[in-house]
């Protein structure tokens, strides 16, 4: 059921001119929808609603949010170039993942908490260390954990656990586990291959209504390669998604 979504991987030569093509071809389309909004807005704010105050204050909240969406996507674009710029530099310095998962899942706890989504979390009892990039894994975290907040939905629980793995063949020995699960509406096989593609949706609607840019996976997957690491998620219909990320820890 589950799927291996990253581990190394390396794109053919071949495919990167197209991969490139499309890619700009889809940030101007995803950046020309809002825009598109915002100057339609302006003409009417100009025109038809020059003297309606209510649908100037609606307009002006529309514009507001459109203007964010764009904010939103442009963080994520240079997030992913510069996680893409230094994927071959794996870093050194040794992090704590459960300090990083604390931390993170105590930033979130407002968002959860608005969602009606209950967060938990559960950490080895000895603590662990790994070669890491604090940042970085922070990101990792938090895209996993935004992803299952919006599309769970209330009454939902999201579970982060992180365990010390003693022996993963692929990562050549030791290394730490750490799951994302949701009670959420789960994701159709079909889905899961293409999962970590850059703006690759599979509700395009239901992610730009949640505020979704189409690359959180992208970059969770970036920086789980620069860490020699591997991304895994399984998932049923109706039961709920698990995201795994193994870490090497030396
Ligand atoms: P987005 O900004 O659209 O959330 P992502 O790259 O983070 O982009 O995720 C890609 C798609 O994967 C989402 O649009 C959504 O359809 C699906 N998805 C990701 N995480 C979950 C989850 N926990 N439950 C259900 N669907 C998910």
């Amino acid at each position: 059921r589950g799927v291996l979504v990253c581990f190394e991987d390396v794109t053919p030569m071949e495919q990167i001119g197209q991969m490139r093509r499309d890619f700009v071809a889809n940030v101007s389309h995803e950046l020309r929808t809002p825009l598109t909004a915002l100057i339609g807005f302006i003409e009417t704010l100009k025109g038809p609603a020059r003297d309606d105050p209510v649908g100037q204050a609606r307009f002006l909240s529309i514009m507001e949010s459109e203007a964010a969406r764009m904010n939103r996507l442009i963080g994520d674009l240079l997030s992913l170039s510069r996680v893409e710029a230094d994927e071959r530099v794996r870093p050194t310095t040794r992090i704590d993942p459960a300090e990083i998962a604390r931390s993170t899942l105590h930033g979130l706890r407002p968002i959860a908490e608005e969602a009606g989504v209950k967060l938990d979390l559960s950490v080895p009892a000895t603590p662990v260390t790994i070669p890491g990039d604090e940042d970085q894994l922070r990101q990792v975290l938090t895209n996993l954990l935004e992803n299952a907040i919006k599309y769970s939905g209330r009454g939902a629980t999201v579970t982060v656990a992180l365990n010390a793995v003693e022996y993963e063949p692929r990562v050549r020995g030791r290394g730490v586990r750490l799951t994302v699960s949701d009670t959420g509406p789960g994701i159709d096989q079909i889905h899961l291959p293409r999962l970590t593609e850059r703006f690759y949706r599979v509700d395009s609607h239901r992610s730009r209504e949640m505020g979704g840019t189409g690359l959180g996976l992208a970059i969770v997957k970036h920086i789980v390669n620069r860490h020699r690491g591997r991304l895994r998620v399984d998932s049923e219909l109706g039961k709920g998604t698990t995201f795994t990320v193994i870490l090497p820890a030396t």
